[in-house]
């Protein structure tokens, strides 16, 4: 259900970046959600309809761009997608990883009118 408080943020910063921008209406959003964040676009989108009622970004289309789950190594610096919940480097075999990319999650750009 963590959803509903990121949702809440989208509206807000729409509605601040809308209001600072003298924009009046808002059509349509593109945010981005690495795999690690564990959101489910769907159910942002769920939570929008009801919450963007009455806001500028009323009525916006979301979009997702999802971005996967990115990991380093710390010995080759290789970057892989892992495919199995084992983290250890394809190219070298080291178990020393770092987490690169996934726990994005940020508006991209709006679209308004
Ligand atoms: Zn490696």
């Amino acid at each position: 259900m963590h959803e509903y408080g990121v949702t809440e943020s989208i509206i807000r910063i729409v509605e601040d970046k809308a209001k600072e921008a003298g924009v009046t209406k808002v059509t349509s959003i593109h945010i981005v959600v690495g795999a690690l964040t564990g959101f489910v676009p769907d159910c942002i989108r769920f939570y929008y309809d009801t919450m963007s009622k009455n806001t500028i970004a009323e009525g916006a289309t979301l979009e997702f761009e999802e971005l996967p789950l990115r990991l380093r190594c710390r010995s080759c610096a290789d970057v892989f997608e892992p495919i199995t919940r084992e983290w250890k480097c394809p190219a070298c075999g080291a178990p020393e990883i770092d987490i690169e990319g996934g726990r994005e999650l940020y508006i991209k750009e709006m679209e308004v009118s």
